[in-house]
């Protein structure tokens, strides 16, 4: 199938390098013919995203920091006045401490608990407020989440809180925003090696159970979250909003360690 997002335009935020989540969905969107902006975060990051986004013909590049609301507005004043309206946002961001994406949650901080709340959870309300007053009914907004929201996975600390609150505020903008036929939805990822992940507490041992222990017997790539959003994003899912999407290998609906699974 080619062409699924021929004539759509959208906004791709979170893009790092190569390894990230975002760029999965990039090159999936970009293959089936949509016209692509990227926000960054600072300068530092502008340089590994430039060439990607070039690479994929995107032509608009942005900076943003999402805890910042001038910042937000500057990209979305631009998106407006280069495009008129946009098609689909995708929010593949989250941040926290690393120093405590290990221990013990009960130990987090209240800085960091705010920061990573607002970082994680509330950009993407503020990103999808602004997306939504340029976007036609057919629009669709993707943020990514974590199996961490449902149960406690080891070290996720406080990004288990956050992606919690993730998802639940994916149910309210989709209630809010679909009486102007925008579409609100979530992809729960199993884990990826990504920049962000890295600063995860024990993420080897992490990907290995979920490899041992998911139905498929395998972790997921980017590519795959790429697909699945394609779905999100396209017409192919019109009839999908405040759904939380498991691509994690069908790890999600496992109760216990499997049996043929060796010990680590
Ligand atoms: P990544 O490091 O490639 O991407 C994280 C992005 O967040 C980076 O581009 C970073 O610049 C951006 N970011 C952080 N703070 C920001 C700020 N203040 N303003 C603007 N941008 C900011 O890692 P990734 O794993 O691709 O993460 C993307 C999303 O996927 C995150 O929400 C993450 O929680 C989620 N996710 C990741 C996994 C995994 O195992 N990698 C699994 C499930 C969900």
């Amino acid at each position: 199938m080619a062409g699924l997002l021929a004539g759509k335009r959208g906004l791709i935020m979170g893009l790092a390098n190569d390894k990230s989540i975002a760029w999965g969905i990039a090159k999936a969107c970009a293959d089936q013919g949509a016209e692509l902006a990227f926000s960054y975060q600072g300068e530092q990051l502008k340089k590994r995203v430039e060439p990607l986004a070039a690479s994929i013909g995107a032509t608009e590049m942005i900076e943003c920091d999402v805890s910042d609301e001038a910042s937000l507005d500057r990209v979305f004043d631009h998106i407006k006045s280069v495009w008129g309206t946009i098609d689909f946002v995708v929010h593949a961001i989250g941040f926290s401490d690393k120093a405590e994406l290990r221990g013990r949650y009960v130990d987090t901080g209240r800085d960091n608990f705010l920061m990573s709340m607002d970082i994680s959870v509330y950009s993407f309300t503020a990103v999808c407020r602004r997306a939504a007053a340029i976007m036609k009914p057919g629009g669709s907004l993707l943020t990514l989440t974590y199996y961490g929201a449902e149960k406690v996975m080891p070290h996720y600390n406080v990004m288990g809180l956050c992606k919690a609150a993730l998802e639940a505020s994916v149910k309210y903008i989709a209630e809010d925003l679909g009486k102007d036929g925008i579409r609100c939805n979530a992809i729960s990822a199993g884990p990826i090696k990504t920049l962000a992940s890295s600063g995860i507490g024990d993420f080897r041992y992490i990907m290995r159970w979920n490899e041992l222990n998911s139905p498929l017997r395998r972790n997921v790539t980017q590519e795959e979250v790429g697909k699945a959003a394609l779905y999100l994003l396209s017409d192919l899912g019109s009839g999908t909003t405040g759904e939380n999407l498991h691509v994690d290998a069908g790890y999600h609906v496992v109760g216990m360690k499997a049996v043929d699974a060796p010990d680590i």
